[in-house]
């Protein structure tokens, strides 16, 4: 077998929210392929990067007060938590505004426009009179004109789904000035997909075997077509944009920007570059290698940019185009799609914070996957009956049944070959190589339960009690053989337990070449230690149990639980989503004096307390801890204070901070507020962190 090189990525997610589990399904799809890859010795570059560009992410910084690479930066930092979570690959993680895209990006457009592939055409567009500037489609709301919706963007309306040009909306209104916009001309650029160049291009590189998926070939036909009457069949694709516009400007026309689209799919090609330059390796010597193959993973959401634009534009600025492009449908949890805006009811951090296996979903969706264009759907009770039955009923089953009736952990020859390790192996990964994973894991699973039936028939505890040591030692020898099979056949699923299973088998990482290969006669296993537990229901209920709410921070609410003091619910409530440090570093603590404190006339609850945060003043601050402390037991006492929170407004006045105490999840129960305070020696306006 020759080694292969292989570029692959996954789709570039937009920056401007968090990873749901829509695009975890993503990369666990494209990364399961890539450790099949890996495992045949294949030279793999699996690279992404981060969306960074356009009006949408302008919006979204402006909101949260920052500059757009402030914005963007801080989503960047929140994603490798997700990949490490949930064992994603990457060999390197990148952004559509790093120098090499911007680089990248500006020759293209020079090369496609030495092929006359690029024109120039003035359009009408909505022009802010008092901001002075064009408005991007996201910047234009008004009155949907499909249903009357009131306050819809300029480009889709989100009530009835109609999609639109700015200039339908009825009643428009500049979202930053709030004046009505007006029509003015703006010289934009085409890339000209209408040349008969292009559209040869795109039908012969759609249509050739092994570019696309049939399912997806048969939809682009219907784009690529004419009808009789020469109607239909790609427009020109507008590619600018007008200041100001976070993206990259366009070369030799100043002001004017490429839209998001142009250069998000070229930050593959930057990402990879990125890597190659970390690496040492040269990047035009690597793209020129004729051995290169090239593969995207994407969703059906965006198949027109990329089985159509995106080879088009490769090709004709005289670049590699992909080998393939692999597209997956949704993902849907208990039969419901996914909304943009609430994700679904399964959040991939809180999946992980409740301590649930990460390979437990990455074997759950490889065991629904398949090479085809379709919608799967994550069902609960499914999802712990495969995990519990399949996975550890059979497969981590084999290993611990096996090894207790094989004295000292050392094998005794046994008829391997009656196993057929080549027939399995070699079935397995072809199914992987053609991303056929669910079939790949029935066929494991039959053989696990074929392994089952051999030691369930042999009786190996029977046969020790007859005094037939040896015999038994021989069948689960066979079993181990087996359990040896099986590791390698998950490997790409599982990489965690196949590493704890290798360890426990004592045997080199297991690889496509070296999986068929006996552990042998006299080979010593190490020591047994559980590979697995099973999914716990309480787990699953607690995943989809919905989230608490986090406004109101001035009054502490507990989130009382059934299942009061037990142990994965410490204090009665349980461990919160993961936060990063940026996220704590948000919350500013600080140490304060209680100068004086007071009740509140007309309130049992609250304490009126006058602290000193070594600010030159004092400040007010209500706490709900009247229950627990008299005031005269606070005065002189050194608390612990949330210095920055937004001032509130109560029934008795404005209170300018928060006094941290503790108290348990079932109050009713564990009945007791404890305020925090610091040990001797701290003093006002320290900081705690
Ligand atoms: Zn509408």
């Amino acid at each position: 077998m020759t080694q292969r090189k292989l570029f692959v990525t996954t789709a570039l997610p937009y920056a401007n929210g968090k990873f749901h589990i829509g695009h975890i399904m993503e990369y666990i799809q494209a990364d399961i392929w890539v450790r099949h890859q890996r495992m045949q010795g294949s030279d793999v570059a699996f690279v992404c990067a981060d969306d960074v560009h356009g009006a949408a992410i302008t919006i979204a910084a402006e909101k949260a007060g920052q500059t757009p690479q402030e914005f963007v930066a801080a989503i960047a930092a929140g994603r490798q938590q997700y990949l490490d979570g949930f064992h994603i690959s990457f060999d390197n993680w990148h952004s559509t505004d790093g120098p090499e895209n911007h680089e990248l990006a500006k020759q293209i457009y020079l090369d496609l426009k030495a092929q006359g592939l690029i024109a120039t055409r003035t359009i009408k567009q909505f022009f802010d009179p008092v901001k002075g500037m064009f408005l991007a489609d996201r910047y234009v709301k008004g009155q949907c004109p499909k249903c009357g919706a009131k306050d819809q963007f300029g480009d889709n309306c989100e009530v009835c789904g109609a999609v639109y040009a700015p200039t339908d909306l009825i009643e428009p209104y500049s979202v930053l000035s709030g004046v009505k916009p007006e029509l003015r001309d703006s010289e934009h650029y085409f890339l000209t997909w209408s040349d008969p160049r292009c559209v040869e291009f795109m039908q012969t590189w759609t249509g050739a075997p092994g570019h696309l998926q049939t399912e997806v070939l048969n939809k682009i036909r219907e784009w690529l077509e004419k009808d009789e009457g020469g109607e239909g069949g790609l427009n020109d694709w507008d590619i600018s944009r007008d200041a100001p516009y976070f993206g990259i400007e366009i070369p030799d026309a100043p002001g004017k920007y490429f839209y998001v689209w142009l250069d998000a799919p070229i930050g593959y090609l930057a990402s990879l570059k990125n890597y190659l330059d970390k690496k040492g390796v040269d990047y035009a010597s690597y793209m020129r290698d004729p051995q290169l193959e090239q593969y995207h993973f994407i969703g059906k959401d965006i198949i027109t940019f990329h089985t159509l634009f995106w080879p088009a534009m490769l090709y004709f600025s005289g670049r590699k185009t992909p080998d393939a492009v692999f597209v997956h449908g949704h993902l849907t949890v208990g039969g419901e799609k996914m909304s943009k805006s609430r994700g679904t009811g399964l959040d991939p951090l809180k999946y992980l914070s409740l301590g649930m296996n990460p390979e437990w979903l990455r074997y759950y969706l490889a065991a629904k996957l398949n090479a085809r264009n379709e919608d799967l759907d994550f069902n609960p009770e499914d999802f712990m009956a495969r995990v519990n039955s399949d996975l550890v009923g059979k497969y981590v089953n084999i290993a611990s049944r096996a090894v207790k009736f094989i004295p000292g952990g050392k094998l005794v020859g046994s008829n391997v070959a009656a196993l057929e390790p080549n027939k399995l192996i070699d079935g397995v990964r072809a199914l992987f190589e053609s991303r056929e994973y669910g079939k790949a894991l029935r066929e494991v699973m039959a053989f696990a339960d074929a392994v089952n039936m051999r030691f369930d028939g042999a009786a190996p505890w029977k046969l020790v009690k007859e005094g037939k040591t040896a015999e038994a030692a021989q069948v689960c020898s066979e079993c181990l053989e087996a359990f040896k099979l099986l590791t390698a056949c998950l490997k790409p699923v599982l990489p965690t337990l196949a590493a704890q299973a290798e360890a426990f088998l004592n045997c080199e990482p297991l690889t496509w070449s070296s999986a068929a290969q006996a552990l042998g006669e006299g080979h010593q296993v190490g020591e047994y230690k559980h590979l697995m537990q099973r999914v716990d229901a309480k787990q699953v209920d607690a995943l989809f149990e919905a989230p608490t709410e986090v406004s109101a921070p001035a009054a502490p609410s507990p989130q009382p639980s059934p299942a009061g003091g037990r142990g994965s619910e410490p204090g009665g409530e349980q461990v919160a989503p993961e936060i990063t440090m940026d996220d704590f570093s948000k919350v500013d603590m600080r140490i304060a004096k209680v100068v004086a404190c007071e009740a509140v006339e007309g309130s049992k609850k609250l304490l009126r307390l006058t602290l000193d945060v070594g600010e030159g003043r004092t400040r007010n601050v209500f706490s709900g801890i009247a229950s627990a402390y008299k005031p005269e037991e606070l005065a002189g006492k050194f608390v612990v204070v949330v210095a920055n929170l937004a001032p509130r407004k109560m029934k008795f006045g404005v209170s300018e901070g928060m006094v941290l105490s503790a108290s348990h999840g079932d109050e009713k129960a564990n009945p007791g507020i404890f305020v925090l305070s610091a040990w001797p020696g701290a003093e006002p306006g320290m900081k705690v962190r």
